[in-house]
């Protein structure tokens, strides 16, 4: 299978043709080897427009959302930034790409120690892993430009906000197990501005500011 014309296709039919236009999320989508963050038997489908089974009931964002996300952050090159749910460690590497430092928060001890060998193979070295319940943030690493929560949540995390910088960015799903809202929030003048950005579906964010036991 040729993986680049696939990861082409993909950019060009799921990522360019429905709006996302910031040249660097674009460029990342471009580098990052997404076939490499499932298992072998999966790689086939990598570059499809759907999510995939990672492994412990988590799944790969489906290409478009880890990419709509990531635009939502506004990343500048100097940022430093916040991932709560390593899960496969793909749209790490997105954010490693763009951002100067990213700090990946992930409770499943298994998928971090994986997606960590992945990223550090590929020579990502501007990431930090943290094996805690991401709810609470990182609290010696704060401030944050940019806080980005990739599992549904019952509500936002106080702790979160707390941890943005001024104009920092938080973009978090918020909602119940069958469909949450992407929302984002800006923090302005020590106020939190908040816009909903569409329809998402997302798996559980478990810990003592998100749901407390896994769904079903
Ligand atoms: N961005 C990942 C998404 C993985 S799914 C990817 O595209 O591969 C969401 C991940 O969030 C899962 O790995 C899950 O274990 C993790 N998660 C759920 N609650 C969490 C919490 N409180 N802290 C850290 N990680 C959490």
């Amino acid at each position: 299978m040729d993986y680049t014309f696939a990861r082409q296709k993909m950019v060009e039919e799921q990522i360019i043709r429905r709006g996302i236009k910031d040249p660097n999320v674009i460029r990342a989508f471009f580098k990052v080897p997404r076939h490499l963050f499932v298992e072998e038997a999966l790689q086939a489908q990598a570059y499809s427009d759907y999510p995939l089974p990672i492994g412990e009931k988590q799944t790969i964002s489906q290409p478009y959302i880890v990419a709509l996300m990531t635009e939502a952050l506004l990343l500048k090159q100097d940022d430093k930034v916040l991932e709560i749910g390593t899960g496969s460690g793909y749209q790490t590497a997105i954010l490693a790409e763009i951002a100067r430092y990213v700090y990946t928060v992930e409770r499943i001890k298994s998928l971090s120690l994986r997606a960590r060998k992945i990223l550090e193979q590929l020579g990502y070295y501007n990431i930090f892993y943290k094996i805690d319940d991401g709810t609470l943030g990182w609290k010696e690493e704060a401030p944050f430009d940019a806080i980005i929560v990739t599992a549904g949540a019952p509500k936002i995390p106080d702790a979160l906000k707390q941890q943005l910088k001024e104009d920092g960015r938080l973009v978090i799903p918020v909602g119940d197990d069958f469909s949450q809202d992407l929302l984002r929030i800006i923090r302005k003048k020590g106020k939190f501005f908040k816009e909903n950005l569409g329809g998402c579906r997302f798996v559980r964010l478990i810990g003592k500011q998100g749901w407390k036991e896994e769904s079903f």
